[in-house]
């Protein structure tokens, strides 16, 4: 069965597919790019879900599966932001050092028992028809004093996930998907994804 992604994000979609193709049974994953989408869509939702949905409806209405995502850093400290808006928090999109530096900043002066936060992943698979359904996985932890690990993308270098002490950006891309929120969001699509295709073809 073929299952369109609706990300550009590269990272993002290294991780997924790598998720994915663990996935029983087996999805034939196509990117956007594959199936001539280039268009880029705005992220206009009030939340994670209806951000993923834009996306994945988007495909959707070209006669595919598709599967969209979004997702974000809460920090607690911060009233939940950078939430939906994580990708541009420093004001440019998709500049990861700026965003970082911004947190940081941000977080000066906050004790290390007042520096939780949540990373969120909702997921949305929508169908031709029009149908659709979403999920959503998060991933508790805390924001690090100072940036560390050379691994994954984003917010990663300041994340230390609940019952680690190393962050995100230090464990091994096994160990992060295996805990991390898009993990926890695809176990939770994957629940209802046969069923749903089933119904919808
Ligand atoms: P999206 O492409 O709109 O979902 O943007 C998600 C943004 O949230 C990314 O650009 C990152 O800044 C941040 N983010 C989401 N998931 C992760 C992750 O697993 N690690 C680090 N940052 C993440």
């Amino acid at each position: 069965m073929k299952l369109v992604l609706a990300s550009k994000n590269r990272k993002k979609l290294e991780e997924l597919c790598a998720l994915l193709q663990k996935a029983e049974p087996a999805w034939e994953i196509v990117t956007s790019d594959a199936i001539g989408f280039s268009r880029e869509i705005e992220e206009t939702g009030h939340n994670f879900e209806e951000n993923a949905l834009l996306k994945a409806k988007a495909i959707a209405s070209l006669g595919y599966f598709a599967l969209g995502d979004d997702s974000g850093l809460c920090v607690d400290a911060l009233n939940g932001a950078p939430g939906i808006y994580s990708a541009r928090y420093a004001g440019e999109h998709g500049n990861d050092a700026k965003n970082n530096q911004k947190l940081l900043q941000d977080l000066a002066g906050v004790a290390a028992c007042d520096r939780s936060a949540t990373f969120v992943c909702a997921m949305a698979c929508a169908a031709p028809d029009g149908a659709y359904f979403t999920v959503r996985g998060e991933c508790p932890g805390k924001i690090a004093a100072a940036p560390a690990g050379n691994g994954g993308f984003g917010y990663d270098p300041l994340f230390i996930p609940n019952g680690f002490s190393r962050s995100f950006a230090q464990l091994t891309p096994e160990e992060k998907n295996a805990v991390s929120h898009r993990k926890k969001a695809l176990d939770a699509l994957m629940k209802q994804l046969l069923p749903f295709v089933a119904s919808h073809t």
